[in-house]
């Protein structure tokens, strides 16, 4: 069997499954082509190399070689002292579960220091730690075990140039944790049935198998498609011959269900105060309407303003970043589409947090002390990182954070839902809304953005930023449809 450092990806990204390393190798199986998002990574990564390959005045490139001869040929740079060699190849066999294995490994870079060699990996990641991050370090470490299986002595150091420009070290620890990986790969490879592994929301986000597993998972039923359901707890039923929702709710009542215990990282705990919730969640779905839990508490209040912010993590900018803004007032006196973008100079940023600030202080002197409604944490999050970074001199910003109103928990806490996630793109189709636009979506809006950042040409680029401004405006809309269908439940 061949593996190649690739297969931790496989296995690592965008979340660990098992099953998809399984469904890789089904020739009838498809995954999907990568997205925008995952494009302006890879390109985005193959300029972070390029530029990191030029900083090298000399180097010999193997990339072009056959695998066989650039195997020869890096041989070759190490015993002739090659002070840089890029795109090296390393090669070795092993027998792992049993089975015998021929390990492939392309470093980015080997650099002759002292005696030995450093192998280098090039990453756009910013932070290249064991949570975010496993497989980078299991391809180093395999990397490693190559060199010393090729050469007969451990490589001088495992490194990795990160997004951020900094080196980073991996502990070398002769490749035992990457082989373990390994093995378990090679197990997985030669399943003859599909290995159980629960859909997830967050889990499958960005998989390219999504469009196969979820289709099948809503036909059966699966009980990982309840909300509230975690991994941990849907393989913990899995195991009990508990597999669908009707299966459940016909097994479980609440006391049974929180004194239920379930894997929790490398321990089992119960459910706990949870079990509540998953029991509605399930009723929910196998009824397939939604259950009013208790009527909606919110603000009484003739005008809201729906406030959304669109923003890149740091692996994709220097800093955590918000590019837009967003915000309009619904109600009798409904307002227009405001948005704050940021520019793309250097002071973009901050021109972007000074024109909200100005636009949120118009909005509060023609409406008052008025709510500004989003959906989950991710604006609080970073109003109170901006006003951290560029301070709040006129108290505008603390204001907003004051007349926050989160409608994900107030949703959460009066209705169970027949969904398998309360995201705003799920409850607003149950609520009814429909988007006009065809691609919308948090990492095609950043892919956008990214588009928008690096065109010189200014139409384009104004012909890209009006598309997010419109992806922008309809989730506000999305939040004023969803509270006002709220509103409707406070029975005033
Ligand atoms: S869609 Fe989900 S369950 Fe299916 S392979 Fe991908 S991560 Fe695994």
């Amino acid at each position: 069997m061949k593996l190649i450092s690739t297969d931790f990806h496989t296995y690592y990204r965008p979340s660990l499954c098992e099953l998809r390393v399984y469904l890789k190798q089904q020739p009838e199986v498809k995954a999907a082509p990568a997205g925008p998002y995952e494009q302006v990574l890879r390109r985005l990564g193959a300029r972070h190399e390029q530029a990191h390959l030029e900083t090298f005045p000399e180097f010999i490139n193997l990339a072009a070689f056959p695998s066989q001869e650039r195997i020869k040929q890096t041989i070759q740079a190490v015993h002739n002292r090659i002070a840089v060699l890029y795109q090296p190849f390393l090669r070795a066999n092993i027998k792992l579960k049993g089975i015998f294995c021929e390990i492939w490994g392309e470093p980015d870079f080997m650099l002759a220091v002292n005696d030995g060699y450093v192998i280098r990996d090039v990453k756009i990641s910013r932070r290249i730690d064991e949570k975010e991050h496993p497989e980078i370090k299991c391809q180093l470490q395999t990397y490693g075990w190559l060199y010393e299986q090729t050469f007969g002595r451990p490589p001088f150091r495992l490194e990795v140039y990160n997004g951020a420009g900094k080196l980073e070290k991996v502990p070398y620890d002769n490749g035992q944790a990457a082989l373990a990986i390994l093995a378990a790969i090679t197990e997985l490879r030669q399943m003859r049935a599909e290995p159980y592994s629960p859909i997830g929301w967050t889990k499958c986000a960005g998989c390219g198998f999504r469009e196969y597993c979820w289709p099948r998972a809503q036909k059966k039923q699966d009980i990982a498609l309840v909300a509230g359901v975690d991994q941990g707890l849907a393989r913990g039923l899995h195991n009990d011959d508990i597999n669908t929702i009707s299966q459940f709710v016909e097994a479980f009542d609440e006391t049974r269900l929180a004194n239920y215990q379930r894997t929790w990282g490398n321990r089992t705990q119960r459910v706990g105060k949870a079990a509540a919730g998953i029991m509605l969640n399930a009723r929910a779905m196998v009824d397939n309407k939604e259950i009013l839990i208790q009527k909606p508490e919110l603000p009484e209040c003739a005008n809201y303003v729906m406030f959304d912010l669109e923003g890149l993590p740091p692996q994709l900018n220097e800093l955590q970043k918000i590019y837009l803004w967003g915000m309009q007032v619904f109600g009798p006196r409904q307002g227009e589409f405001q948005a704050a973008t940021a520019g793309f100079g250097e002071d973009g940023d901050r021109q972007a947090w000074e024109d909200f600030l100005a636009k949120a202080q118009a909005i509060f002197q023609a409406y008052g002390d008025i709510p500004f409604v989003h959906w989950h944490h991710y604006e609080k999050t970073n109003l109170k990182m901006y006003i951290e970074r560029y301070g709040d001199p006129t108290g505008i910003a603390e204001r907003v954070l004051r007349n926050l109103l989160d409608l994900l928990p107030v949703t959460r806490q009066s209705l169970a839902l027949p969904l398998s996630s309360y995201s705003l793109k799920e409850v607003e189709k149950h609520v009814g809304y429909k988007r006009k636009l065809k691609e919308y979506g948090g990492e095609w809006s950043m892919a956008k953005y990214i588009e928008a950042v690096e065109t010189e040409d200014e139409k384009q680029r104004q012909a890209v930023m009006s598309e997010i401004l419109d992806y922008n405006r309809e989730d506000l809309e999305a939040t004023w449809a969803v509270l006002q269908w709220l509103r409707a439940k406070t029975g005033k």
